[in-house]
């Protein structure tokens, strides 16, 4: 039995969605405890409660110590099973974040699934399903993993009521990528959009993009949708590049001004540019697991965040594959990946 300290590192929610899914892959058992320690709300939320019951659903594992508010959980996987299942995380809690955490062994399963998921799927700190649609299953695809989504309904903090659905179609085997340029811009393309709220909001945000990049005026795109999705808005900013495509989000928030949620985006964007890598920093985030499972690979990413650095500590745990990191200078930072055999 693996035995792993949700208190290291972040201390975050990653450490369990990610035991999660290496668990599900490898069949190896696993203990966590001081579970998301280094949060202000510690233990399982309904997020992190509904990713355990999803895995548990999938592979047919034994749980103990999964309810609310939990700090320790021990889980014991079956076999994968793909299917079709429908999980709710019955509150804004994000849904991108549950599928996260099951698609590691739904990658690798015997068979396709279908996966409907219920609850938020525009939360600040967790993936957009508009960045897991343009920017991180297009790399799946190109690892061999065909892997699609259709977003049925907005759902934001704190209404929630979003409703996405993924489907699935595994690759025996993941195929290692090698992630090394961006490659030139082909397309830039900023979506405001707005749910039960004053559509002048999504035209403030583009407005202000437009005056700070001069992009032309084909890249800005106001979304109004329906008003019982709401309320809620974000900013995207999804840059197409010949190799890869990056979605940078802002949230909005009460209380934050229209102006700052597009700023938010187009900091990130910016930075992500000047650093002139493939991958900004929650894509290479996201893939670690899938470039370990591919047992080789690399990419060139913006310097690590702490986030990522434990992501590393945790895949070290459960597979026996190399993970090397190197800095390039100037914020830019190589991860490659290697069989030890
Ligand atoms: P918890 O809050 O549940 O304890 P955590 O602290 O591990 O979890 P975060 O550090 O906020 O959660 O990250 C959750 C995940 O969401 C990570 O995979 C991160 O890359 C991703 N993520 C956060 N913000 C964005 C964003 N704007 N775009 C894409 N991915 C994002």
């Amino acid at each position: 039995m693996l035995e792993i300290d949700g208190s290291q590192g972040e201390g975050g929610g990653q450490i369990l969605r990610s035991s999660l899914g290496l668990s599900m892959v490898t069949g190896k058992p696993f203990r966590i405890s001081k579970i998301r320690a280094g949060r202000e709300k510690p233990g399982l939320l309904r997020q992190h409660l509904t990713a355990v019951n999803a895995a548990v659903a999938v592979c047919g594992a034994d749980a103990a110590g999964a309810a609310i508010g939990s700090r320790e959980l021990t889980f014991i996987p079956g076999k994968v099973k793909g299917g079709e299942y429908s999980f709710a995380v019955g509150t804004a809690g994000s849904t991108t974040l549950v599928l996260q955490a099951i698609l590691p062994g739904l990658l690798v399963a015997d068979a396709p699934s279908l996966i409907t998921l219920e609850g938020g799927t525009h939360n600040p700190f967790a993936p957009p399903v508009d960045f897991l649609g343009q920017a991180f299953l297009p790399i799946l695809g190109k690892m061999g993993a065909k892997v699609a989504i259709a977003l049925e309904r907005a759902g934001f903090y704190p209404a929630g009521g979003g409703r996405f659905v993924a489907s699935i179609e595994p690759a025996s085997r993941l195929t290692p990528l090698a992630l090394r340029e961006r490659g030139a811009i082909v397309s830039r393309v900023c979506k405001a959009v707005v749910a039960g709220l004053p559509g002048e909001i999504a035209m403030r945000e583009l407005e202000i993009l437009s005056r700070k990049t001069a992009w032309g005026e084909e890249c800005f795109r106001p979304v109004q949708l329906s008003a019982d999705q709401g309320p809620g808005n974000v900013v995207t900013i999804a840059l197409a590049s010949e190799h890869v495509t990056e979605v940078f989000t802002g949230f909005g928030t009460r209380g934050i001004r229209a102006e700052a949620v597009a700023e938010e985006a187009l900091g990130q964007a910016r930075d992500y540019l000047a650093a002139d890598v493939p991958l900004g920093t929650h894509l290479a985030d996201q893939l670690l697991i899938p470039f370990a499972l591919a047992g080789g690979g690399s990419f060139v990413t913006q310097s690590l965040t702490p986030h990522t650095v434990t992501n590393i500590d945790v895949v070290r745990k459960f597979l026996e594959v190399q993970v090397k990191t190197s800095d390039l200078g100037k914020g830019r930072w190589v991860v490659e990946f290697g069989n030890t055999d």
